[in-house]
């Protein structure tokens, strides 16, 4: 780590448009800046793409279609493969340029680099499984034959929280099946997808498979090219509102598409439980990426002969826990995204305090530069706060106490959202129960952590469609098609 330098791993960074291999700069040479949320300041200009550079793309992908999809699937797997092994050893490097733009600790964006390495090893394993069959028809006198294909040309969006492992999700399957691609990611984090691409053209993605837009106007260069009709599948990695409006634009050419949306995950926590591992779960499910993730425990619900007690143990931790600039040693409370990000949660804070909540630790914000917002947390928050039914995505953990099991279920099932809920119970028959009742795509049961590359990642109702990861991540990047065959 000694030999790298700030200064040294931005400016190491390609900060082109990424477009049929080769980096070019924007239309009349526009840029943005990228700023470090820990000072304000910005780290670097990077290229604006404009909307004809959004078409040039789009050919550049649609032209690299038909042959990757000949390129054989174990060649494909190795090129996953080796940008794998890039990533990892490349690790610290990444990682400082992630904490530079993103602002997380040192230690996040490590661990998210090695994620989303994973996802590249995963489906680098997935592409020589892509299956078919062969099946005698109901009448006896045909025969089926079934194979997959890749979708075509995809248009991948992804946020800033994850400035990485949201891009290997799609990537990585979208490279698996034979799809050529164009990623945007989010304009205040695209220094870690342009390092990305660089890694892939080394390990040998052939020119116009993966092709990168960075701009400031995400809608005006992404609209044209979803109504454009070449494209063949939009997978969105960002908030619920966003995901509505794209798929309201996808409907026009019946583009397919994955949603991975907003979150508002419950941490329920019975009497019955463990509570040293609800604890550290707690903390794990609150604080990882700074309460940033979608995944982020947005409400606690604890039983009441306990609700004392953890709330107690869960504010010192929370007490403890350092804050400061990504890159400090030790850091784990590192600023917030942006400026918007301190004054919404400070506004949900607010408004639980007005309806009686009461804050046992944090609940301010802190003076600059950077957007820094204390580790809070709350007890006593009514039903209808405004945090119970928003995405806090922040360092806040509200507390409500319940009676009954079915009371829990029932107060962790009341919000539109269904990507995560987190249970904390020893009793197997009620891990099962609660399991099977909680209305969400993942359940984190005795651990605070679901994500994993090899497990299907989604969720249900306005929390999104289709799932990344496991066996059937690369699925979202093939069609099926039948053949009848006369005998
Ligand atoms: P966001 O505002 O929806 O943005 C996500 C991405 O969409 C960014 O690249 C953004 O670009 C782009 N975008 C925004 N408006 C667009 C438009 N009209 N057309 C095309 N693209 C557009 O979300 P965010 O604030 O970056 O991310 C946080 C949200 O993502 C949270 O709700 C979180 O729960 C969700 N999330 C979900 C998952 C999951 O797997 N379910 C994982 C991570 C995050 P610009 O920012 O450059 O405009």
């Amino acid at each position: 780590m000694s030999s790298i330098s700030e200064a040294g791993v931005v400016a190491a960074v390609d900060k082109e448009l990424f477009i049929g291999g080769k980096w070019v700069p924007a239309t009349g040479g526009k840029t943005f800046p990228v700023l470090d949320p820990s000072t304000g300041e910005a780290l670097c200009e990077v290229a604006d793409a404009s909307p004809a550079d959004g078409v040039s793309a789009l050919d550049a992908a649609v032209a690299a279609q038909a042959d990757w999809a000949n390129v054989a699937p174990r060649e494909r797997g190795e090129i996953l493969r080796r940008a794998y092994e890039l990533l990892i050893e490349r690790a610290d490097e990444l990682a400082l340029v992630m904490t530079l733009e993103m602002g997380k600790p040192l230690a996040e964006s490590k661990g998210e680099i090695t994620y989303a390495a994973e996802f590249f090893r995963w489906f680098a394993e997935e592409a020589v499984r892509i299956d078919g069959g062969y099946a005698v028809a109901p009448n006896g006198t045909g025969r089926f034959l079934v194979t997959k294909q890749p979708v075509g040309p995809c248009l991948l969006i992804t946020p800033w929280n994850f400035p990485m492992a949201m891009g290997t999700r799609k990537i990585g399957p979208a490279v698996a099946a034979g799809c050529t691609m164009i990623i945007k990611p989010a304009a205040q984090t695209p220094l870690s997808m342009l390092a990305l691409a660089a890694i892939l053209a080394e390990a040998g993605l052939p020119e116009g498979v993966l092709n990168v837009l960075t701009t400031s106007d995400s809608g005006g260069v992404m609209e044209p090219l979803i109504r454009d009709g070449r494209a063949r599948k939009l997978s969105f990695t960002g908030s619920t509102g966003v995901g509505r409006k794209l798929l309201e634009q996808c409907a026009d050419k019946v583009l397919r598409t994955s949603m991975e949306l907003g979150g508002n995950a419950p941490f329920l926590v019975f009497e019955d439980a463990d509570l040293d591992a609800a604890i550290e779960g707690a903390m794990t499910a609150k604080m990882r990426n700074i309460g940033e993730a979608c995944t982020a425990a947005n409400r606690f619900y604890v039983q009441r002969g306990i609700v004392d007690e953890f709330s107690r143990r869960l504010t010192e931790r929370m007490e403890a826990l350092p804050m400061g600039r990504g890159t400090e040693e030790g850091v784990v409370v590192g600023p917030l995204i942006d400026e918007a990000a301190v004054e919404k949660v400070s506004g949900l804070v607010s408004d639980a305090t007005s309806r009686g909540a009461r804050v046992l630790t944090g609940g301010a914000t802190v003076d600059g530069p950077g957007n820094f917002y204390q580790a809070t947390v709350l007890t006593d928050v009514p039903k209808d706060a405004r945090l119970a039914s928003e995405e806090i995505f922040g360092p806040v953990a509200p507390i409500t106490p319940f009676d009954s099991e079915d009371e829990a279920v029932a107060a962790a099932n009341d919000t539109e959202f269904g990507l995560v809920s987190y249970v904390y119970t020893s009793d197997l028959k009620r891990a099962l129960r609660v399991s099977e009742r909680l209305e969400a795509g993942m359940i984190g049961l005795n651990q605070g952590l679901v994500s994993n590359p090899a497990a299907p990642f989604g969720g249900i109702k306005q929390s999104g469609l289709g799932r990344e990861g496991g066996t059937v991540g690369i699925d979202e990047f093939l069609e099926t098609k039948y053949i009848a065959v006369a005998l």
